[in-house]
């Protein structure tokens, strides 16, 4: 086996038997890089030397036994969304491109300070607007499953360049389903935490209420393993939980008996692809068979989620993005007539289509006279929303779903048709909308060889109870352990 092929937890155990140094690890991955970049497409900046630096010093700590974490020495990479320190960042946006971070965000900063190996930034949908990186100013990531198929997104770097071996695990973001969709589709796993679990301080901001990070990665101990270390209270972010963090993984294999899972009915709908709706019809029957409880519950208010989250995202999206002004970050337009000139083309030149249409959306949404009636009114259903999921945890511990409708698309299919586009949201959406944690993990794959993946929603901070039953189901099953070849 390749060392850029192990999980986390597996490299750990070599690094700290002395069985691999974390040098020899990130040349692996990235010797790995090189070999597939070209087809992937899943970075927008490599750093090759800091890495092999950052690989050295954890050498130098694993060596002296000293602050040692199960992520010390690991390469992972990052969703370009996150700021890092010396080291551009650009959201896949042209109106950031040459903006260099001088601070890290909270996570990366957790992260280094972990002793991880940051190799570098994942290619993105522009500002995290989309769901198959078709949106990103550079360049479309391929899925590894099938080159001609888009990879999910927004976080669709991340995800392919985990399921192909270019980082052992990625941190992606998830407004509104950008985590768990494309590990979906690229058939690995993608955890979003409750909202306000995990800092948003240097996580560029979309729609910030429901904006949240999370790890994308090949298994659920490696999942476990990353939200414990870039969980946690941040004074930075003033919506961040000031709750203890547990360990993920303790309790992780104790089982799947007697817990209660409920299938919301109101997840089956016309449209949706049969080989999907059977795979996680059969994942219930296995969780049934290792002695969970299912049953069918009720979210009345589904139909209405896809709605209020564009105009939710787009609002908050308007006002987030006004900052992009050509004077405090990145790209500005050369020889501007006078201030207004140089805002507008910076502008018009800088955001691509959809982000866009998004400011469009939201600043119509926001504007006076129609505020009430889409804003207001969106902020209304999203509370019956959250009311659904109040209800159906009265009766059942954690809820299963599909994660996207369908397998991956072929590049071109959706992306003159942002309704089309906008509904493979559809089963992601309501969880950000009610701040609930989501975790995908792959449960199957279509005869045409695509990865097929299940989504658990848990209640508010039990991230804990999903990534239990995501262990048991992972494995008696196994999906996870299939590979792409490229
Ligand atoms: N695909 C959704 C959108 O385009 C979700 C994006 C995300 O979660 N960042 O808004």
């Amino acid at each position: 086996m390749k060392p850029y092929s192990l999980t986390i937890h597996e490299a750990h155990r070599l690094l700290k038997d002395g069985e691999l140094s974390p040098e020899e690890l990130t040349r692996s991955v990235l010797e790995r890089i090189d070999e597939v970049e070209e087809r992937i497409k899943a970075f927008v900046t490599i750093d090759r030397e800091g890495a092999l630096k950052a690989a050295r010093e954890a050498g130098e700590r694993l060596k002296r036994d000293e602050g040692v974490t199960p992520l010390t020495g690991i390469p992972i990479s990052i969703k370009d969304i996150f700021c890092t320190k010396g080291m551009e960042t650009t959201c896949s946006s042209r109106i950031l491109r040459g903006f260099v971070p001088p601070y890290d965000a909270t996570v990366v900063k957790r992260l280094k300070e972990a002793g991880a190996v940051i190799v570098g930034k994942n290619n993105m949908d522009e500002f995290a607007m989309g769901s198959s990186t078709e949106n990103s100013a550079f360049q479309i990531t391929r899925n590894p499953w099938d080159l001609e198929r888009v990879p999910g997104g927004s976080s669709g770097g991340s995800a392919a360049a985990v399921a192909i071996g270019e980082s052992l695990a990625s941190i992606g973001t998830d407004t509104g389903g950008s985590i768990r969709q494309p590990a979906a589709l690229c058939g690995v796993v993608g955890l979003k935490p409750t909202y306000g679990r995990v800092s948003r301080y240097g996580m560029i901001a979309f729609a910030s209420s429901l904006d949240q990070a999370g790890p994308i990665t090949r298994d659920v101990e490696d999942a476990a393993i990353l939200l414990g270390i870039i969980a946690g209270h941040d004074p930075l972010d003033s919506t961040s939980i000031d709750e203890p963090v547990p360990d993920y993984l303790e309790g992780i294999g104790r089982g799947v008996k007697g817990l209660k899972i409920g299938i919301p009915k109101e997840y089956f709908i016309e449209g949706m692809d049969k080989e999907v709706e059977e795979a996680v019809r059969e994942a219930a029957k296995t969780l049934e068979k290792e002695g969970a409880v299912v049953e069918e519950v009720s979210l009345p208010h589904t139909e209405y989620a896809v709605a209020t989250y564009y105009l939710v995202a787009t609002a908050e999206a308007s006002s987030n993005l006004a900052r992009y002004d050509g004077v405090k970050y990145g790209y500005r337009v050369e020889d501007p007539e006078n201030l207004l000139d140089m805002y507008c083309r910076t502008r018009d030149k800088g955001f691509g289509a959809e982000v866009k249409r998004r400011i469009m959306l939201g600043t119509y949404a926001l504007s006076a006279g129609y505020y009430e009636a889409y804003y207001g009114k969106a902020c209304q259903v999203r509370t019956l929303i959250k009311r659904d999921f109040e209800e159906a945890f009265g009766k059942v511990d954690i809820i299963l779903t599909p994660t996207s409708p369908t397998p991956a698309f072929k590049v071109g299919e959706k992306i003159d048709d942002p309704l089309k586009m906008y509904l493979s949201d559809v089963f992601t959406i309501p969880c950000n909308l009610a701040g609930l944690p989501g975790l995908a993990l792959p449960c199957g794959f279509t005869r045409g060889g695509l990865p097929i993946g299940m989504q658990f929603i848990g209640r508010a901070l039990d991230e804990a109870t999903i990534l239990r039953a995501a262990y048991h189901y992972q494995s008696v099953t196994g999906w996870h352990l299939l590979k792409p070849s490229l």
